[in-house]
């Protein structure tokens, strides 16, 4: 038997080509290091709308259940555009992360330093190195409220609701605080104190849960404020930890700052080992089947896999390394600068395999 089993789901558009390039990484770090990785296949998306009626069926559910880690490419596309929301790709996107209680989302910001002319902020405002992580409440808030549709005065109107209870606010302020200790010990929280009372909430019990943690030092920011901080002085922060809403809009500016959305990984979590592992990037149609997508962002998402659900620091900080080290020289057609050595999306994978 071997010692993990990882459930993919490879998705729709670039999914299978980029998932294919992480499982080959994955495989060489599993013989460098001297572990073994059994792999599942389940669907998701479009490709599961196609097959089996649903975006998420259950089968789906249940192999992911069943497994260690889960690795997923990307949902969606034209094809699936005209279904009704419930019934679309990205309906099954949601499904999954609720079935799985993934209410922890993880994405850093890392610049990395052949890629610095990639992003769009002045070189001396990234200086030497740029490490953001972003910890995005994921199952809760305005996302999951009650919604819905009135009349006022007979205008047509519609309303949303932000609620968190203080358990959901503690349980993402522990994943936040011990990843805090796990770097430099600095971690900020971000909300809208000054105008919502979910917010204050919030606040209160992310101070409540500081208790805990005397090292890491505590500091709090409005979610205004964090945006504009974010472009003028993104050096400052180490780990950011925020609701639902706030997370997913401040997450997709950290990740321009770091350049290119072909690079971004991300880790989703429940608390438990169980973990599921994705580019932040979507299907990309337009390239989909042209074997020029950039599976580095799957790549990493692997080294997030190996570090936070299987407990394998070195092979991830190897990953990392190798991606680095190619870099340098190779560059897929997303992020290529003249001088540099383009490559497709398959090549890139053995290039990173091979500088393992
Ligand atoms: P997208 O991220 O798929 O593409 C945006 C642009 O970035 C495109 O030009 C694309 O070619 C490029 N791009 C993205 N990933 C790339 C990579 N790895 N290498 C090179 N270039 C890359 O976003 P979109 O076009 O808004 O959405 C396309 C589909 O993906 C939609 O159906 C959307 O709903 C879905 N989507 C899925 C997810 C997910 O599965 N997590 C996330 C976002 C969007």
């Amino acid at each position: 038997m071997a010692d993990y089993k990882i459930t993919l789901l490879k998705g729709d558009g670039i999914g299978p080509e980029i998932v294919n390039q992480a499982v080959k990484v994955l495989d060489a770090a599993c013989d460098k290091f001297g572990f073994t990785v059994e792999y599942d296949e389940a669907l998701l998306g479009g490709c599961a709308i196609d097959a089996a009626g649903v975006p998420l069926p259950d089968e789906t559910i249940a192999k992911c259940k069943a497994s260690d880690s889960v690795i997923l490419g990307a949902v969606g596309g034209p094809k699936w555009d005209t279904l009704p929301g419930n019934q679309r790709p990205e309906a099954g996107l949601l499904g999954i992360r609720g079935a799985l209680g993934l209410f922890a989302n993880l994405r850093p910001s890392v610049i990395f330093g052949s890629l610095k002319s990639a992003s769009p902020i002045k070189d001396e405002i990234i200086g030497g190195n740029l490490d953001i992580m972003i910890v995005r409440e994921l199952t809760g808030g305005i996302y999951f409220g009650e919604r819905g549709r009135k009349e006022v005065n007979s205008i047509p109107a519609a309303w949303d609701t932000e609620m968190y209870s203080t358990e959901e606010v503690e349980r993402i302020a522990r994943v936040a605080f011990d990843l805090a200790m796990k770097r430099n010990k600095k971690l900020t929280s971000v909300d809208k104190a000054n105008v919502l009372e979910s917010s204050r909430l919030w606040r209160e019990t992310v101070i409540k849960v500081s208790e805990e943690y005397p090292e890491v030092e505590l500091n709090h920011m409005y979610v205004d404020n964090c945006a504009m901080q974010l472009v003028r002085n993104p050096r400052q922060f180490d780990v950011i930890v925020t609701s639902n809403i706030f997370g997913d809009i401040l997450s997709d500016e950290a990740s321009m700052i770091a350049g290119s959305i072909g690079m971004l990984a991300s880790a989703s979590l429940s608390g438990g080992k169980l973990g599921l592992y994705e580019p932040i990037h979507g299907s990309a149609p337009d390239i989909a089947g042209l074997g020029i997508a950039n599976p580095l962002a799957t790549i990493l998402s692997v080294a997030m896999m190996l570090r936070y659900s299987l407990d394998r620091p070195q092979a991830a900080d190897a990953i990392e390394a190798a991606v680095a080290k190619v870099l340098e020289t190779h560059r897929t057609s997303d992020i290529y600068e003249e001088g540099l050595i383009k490559v497709s999306c398959e090549e890139m994978g053995d290039l990173v395999c091979k500088a393992l």
